[in-house]
This record gives C-alpha cells, structure tokens and sequence, in this order.
C-alpha cells in the first residue's frame, strides 16, 4: 500500500517538476539524475587515470614537472561532453559542471595514481569573466570532484593579476605571452608541501595550465597533478 502511495507521489511529482535527460532528452530519469543511463554509457571515457604516460601527461612533458594528468573524456564537436561544458560556460548550467566533475571524481577516486592527492585547486578565471558568469566553471567542477574524491579545494590559494585578451584565436605562440605572468600564489600555506590537483574544464594547448602550474610549483608544493573534465589535443 505505501509503496503504490509513493509511486504515485513520484508520479505526480514528476508531473509537476518534469525531469529530462540533458543528453536525449528522455523523462525516463531519476529526479535526482543528470544523464540517463543510455548516454553515461555512451560518454567517451579514456581511461588515462589508469594510464602511464598518457597523452595529457606527455602534452606536459619538458614544460611543466607534473607527477601525474589526466582528463575524464575525449573533446570531439558536436558531441554530449562539448554540450554538457558549453551549458555550464555560457548557459549557466552549474549542474552540468556538478556532474562533470563528479564523472571524474569517480575515476580519481578508484585510480591508484591520485590516492596521494591533497588538496584540489581550480584553475582561476580571469575577474572579467568571472562576473560575467556569475562563478568560475574550474571551481563548479572541483566541487563536483570534492562530492566523491573527498579531499579539500583550495579555491583562494591561486589568482589571476592582469586580464588577458581572448585567447581563442591566437596561435600557441601568442597564447604563451599572453598568459606568462597571470597567476599568483595569494596563499602559499595552503600549498606548501601538499600534493596539489589542479582542475580545468578542458586541456588543448595546454599553455594556462602550464602557467598556472609553473607558479605553484614555485611556491612549494610537494607534488603537482593535472585533472581535466575533457581533452582536445
Ligand atoms: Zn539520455
């Protein structure tokens, strides 16, 4: 009897508060899901957490002294990773980052490599942008990750000094003058002899990474990681 009272309670709920898979748009979810269990099967996962020398970890070789990378998905156009990090940038989608970051925070969890992670710090986005979006996506993510990898986020310890100019349409080399300068170490506490993760929506280049990164390690970290939601190298 009261289980027909409930199904029938979370049908009428279900009425009332429609709820759509952001992939097919199926109603066939749980209220509390973001995907339905057709398209997190269908995601493309890498595996590279799992990985040694993984090609996140050689993007990185002889510019940044990383202990381990990796990123949860392959980037393509047109694809459900590239919807689902396009609505938490510009469609203030904060629980498709939520998810995102929970999808890797799974792979951190079960992966050998990341056990000595410390503490997580999201790549900082630049003042402008940030207002403009209301939150910075590195950090939605990072909480996301935080929900089911259980280590701290460090969200104060690095920032950004000057704006840069968008860097979509320049060329490696520009990209690099651009961003040389950018981060500071507001906290070096939080980062002194800590294995640190730093997280990011998306690695290409690699060039912001790199220079966020770099100022870390600088300031006295044990040990520095790389973990992205998706690469397109
Ligand atoms: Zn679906």
């Amino acid at each position: 009897m009261l289980s027909t009272l409930q199904s029938y309670l979370k049908d009428f709920s279900h009425l009332i508060f429609p709820h759509y898979c952001e992939g097919c748009g199926t109603d066939a979810i749980q209220q509390h899901d973001f995907l339905c269990m057709k398209c997190i099967a269908k995601l493309p996962e890498t595996n590279f957490e799992n990985i040694p020398n993984n090609p996140v970890e050689k993007l990185f070789y002889g510019r940044l002294n990383i202990q381990y990378a990796t990123a949860a998905f392959y980037f393509s156009k047109q694809s459900l990773v590239q919807h689902l990090i396009h609505q938490l940038k510009y469609k203030s989608n904060k629980e498709a980052g939520i998810f995102l970051g929970k999808m890797l925070g799974t792979q951190l969890s079960k992966s050998e490599k990341f056990k000595q992670i410390d503490t997580i710090i999201p790549l900082p986005l630049n003042i402008k942008k940030e207002i403009k979006r209301g939150y910075n996506q590195s950090l939605v993510i990072a909480e996301g990750i935080a929900t089911i990898f259980n280590k701290p986020i460090e969200n104060k310890a690095v920032v950004r000094t000057v704006f840069t100019e968008t860097q979509t349409h320049n060329n490696r080399i520009n990209r690099w003058k651009n961003i040389d300068g950018v981060f500071a170490v507001a906290n070096p506490h939080t980062i002194y002899d800590k294995h640190v993760l730093l997280v990011d929506d998306i690695v290409t280049t690699g060039a912001t990474i790199d220079a966020c990164g770099n100022t870390i390690i600088k300031s006295g970290c044990k040990a520095l990681s790389i973990a992205t939601v998706a690469c397109a190298m």
